[in-house]
């Protein structure tokens, strides 16, 4: 298994495809051949040598093929030293002049030979985090592509999968299955370079808790490609602090067990990208808005970004690795909160001759406005225009009304209520939801305008006191949650097993 990665150098924290061969001292603790060389040429000079009590004779039988006194940084003052570290290794040393050498050395308690590789394994706190190995490339191997074509469901199937989870959001659906269908379709024929098509990253736009990233979730896992799911809030520009842009590369090789091949045919889904928007009236550096929309340009079009492994930024002490961001999908989703104001404002300026108060009006109804968005909007919104052309995709999605969110708490695949009801099954306990309820719930989570995360808090609120009173009593049989129960204003009907 471990040989699926490649050795990191202790040192440097080169990876093996780029420092070469490496001299593995343990299973976490590799050196690299420059690396190894540059120790031994400044042990060779003293006064280490003379400090460690290095015998180069030895220590040229313990790396047959080193050069242990090609030191071209050598000063000058160090050239006698030189020219008798080569007589011994050529073994022509005579044994008197050795032993005066032993003497001469500092008293103190013998150094095995390599004790300093034991402290270079100290200084780097023991172990290599596992998290950071990278997995091996083979460039002469024949590629076999990680996404074949025919496993590559076609859109109306993805869709019909989506339809299992997603309640609603129909447009979206169909968007995103018929775009995540023709990016694999290129990725997997590898057709991405010769038609020169336009990657087919996406723009998702739709109030907190539609299921933006539900969704995006949901066709990663359908699809069984590495997903990274990053927040726009947290990126800087390179140097200030928060996370370097690169670092949202660097989640999906985590999410690809640092698979480099599988991560380059993965997702990332930037949430919260709104708040990327051009500050209006600042005079100072925005270094986590427009900066990171110009850091992101190169990552959304395709770029050979330097990653680092297991971190969120680069230093010294992280290795790095390579990794293609042609063939990775860019979904990037936001709230906007204000874009309907601005679609608003065009299309009654667009239609607006005379009769204007009664446009405004019609607009104000209109709860498709966000499906009526332009790239023109997007711009206006604070989105500098290369980072819009770069997201050729625009997919709206609908705020969830109270008929969705009922059905979200019953009709998923994985719906909250059907995840209660199996865990009560355990206790041989029916939980029934009666209709009051589920409306009761919906209305709540309504109320809070955080869209279907509502719900979880709700139902978990007063599932407590059901989920701790029911073990209680192994009489009872069937509990029914009623929307009194749900408003306070009486408690669920318990009925007891005949
Ligand atoms: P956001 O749009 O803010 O990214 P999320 O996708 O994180 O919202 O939604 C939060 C939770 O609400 C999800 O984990 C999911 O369980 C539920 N949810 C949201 N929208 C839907 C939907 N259309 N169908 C089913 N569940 C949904």
């Amino acid at each position: 298994m471990s040989n699926d990665y490649e050795d990191i150098c202790s040192v440097c924290h080169r990876t093996e495809s780029v420092a070469g061969k490496m001299l593995k001292m343990s299973d976490s603790l590799c050196i690299c051949m420059d690396c190894l060389q540059k120790s031994t040429d400044m042990l060779n000079q003293s006064p280490y040598k003379e400090m460690l009590g290095m015998d180069p004779a030895a220590m040229a039988g313990m790396f047959p093929g080193m050069n242990l006194n090609n030191s071209t940084e050598a000063p000058a003052g160090i050239q006698e030293n030189k020219t008798e570290d080569i007589t011994k290794i050529s073994g022509e040393d005579e044994p008197e002049k050795k032993e005066e050498k032993k003497d001469d050395k500092p008293k103190g308690p013998s150094q095995p030979h390599g004790t300093f590789f034991l402290n270079l394994n100290d200084l780097m706190g023991g172990n290599i985090n596992p998290r950071t190995k990278i997995k091996k490339r083979n460039p002469d191997e024949k590629k076999e592509p990680i996404i074949k074509l025919k496993d590559i469901p076609a859109p109306h199937k993805l869709k019909a999968k989506l339809d299992e989870y997603v309640i609603g959001q129909e447009e979206a659906k169909k968007i995103l299955s018929v775009a995540v269908y023709n990016h694999y379709k290129r990725v997997a024929t590898d057709t991405m370079d010769e038609i020169e098509i336009e990657k087919s990253n996406i723009l998702m736009l739709g109030p907190t808790g539609c299921g933006k990233t539900y969704i995006v979730k949901t066709l990663a896992k359908l699809l069984d490609v590495p997903l990274a799911i990053a927040d726009a809030t947290a990126l800087t520009e390179a140097g200030y602090i928060g996370d370097d842009i690169e670092s949202v590369v660097s989640k999906l090789l985590a999410a690809a067990d640092n698979d480099v091949d599988k991560a380059e045919c993965g997702i990332i889904f930037v949430d919260e990208i709104d708040k990327l928007a051009k500050k209006p009236n600042t005079n100072h550096r925005d270094v986590s808005g427009e900066s990171v929309q110009q850091g992101m340009l190169k990552l959304l079009e395709g770029a050979e970004i330097e990653v680092p492994v297991g971190a969120t930024s680069k230093n010294a002490m992280v290795p790095m690795t390579t990794v293609n961001t042609r063939n990775i999908l860019f979904i990037c989703g936001g709230a906007f909160p204000d874009l309907e104001e601005i679609i608003k404002a065009r299309l009654t300026k667009q239609a607006g001759i005379g009769f204007n108060s009664e446009l405004k009006d019609k607009y104000d109804k209109d709860k498709k406005l966000l499906h009526k968005v332009t790239t023109d909007d997007i711009k206006k919104y604070g989105m500098i225009p290369e980072f819009v052309g770069r997201l050729p995709i625009i997919c709206p999605l609908d705020s969830l009304d109270e008929d969705a969110l009922v059905d979200i708490l019953k009709e998923p695949k994985n719906a909250i209520l059907k995840q209660y009801q199996k865990l009560l099954e355990l206790d041989e306990v029916k939980l029934i939801f009666d209709d009051s309820a589920l409306r009761a719930i919906a209305k709540k989570a309504k109320e809070k305008d955080t869209g279907a995360r509502a719900l979880r808090a709700i139902i978990e609120e007063f599932m407590l006191d059901i989920m701790y009173e029911i073990p209680k009593d192994e009489n009872i049989g069937t509990v029914t949650i009623t929307g009194d129960y749900i408003e306070g204003k009486g408690g669920p009907i318990v009925e007891m097993r005949v």
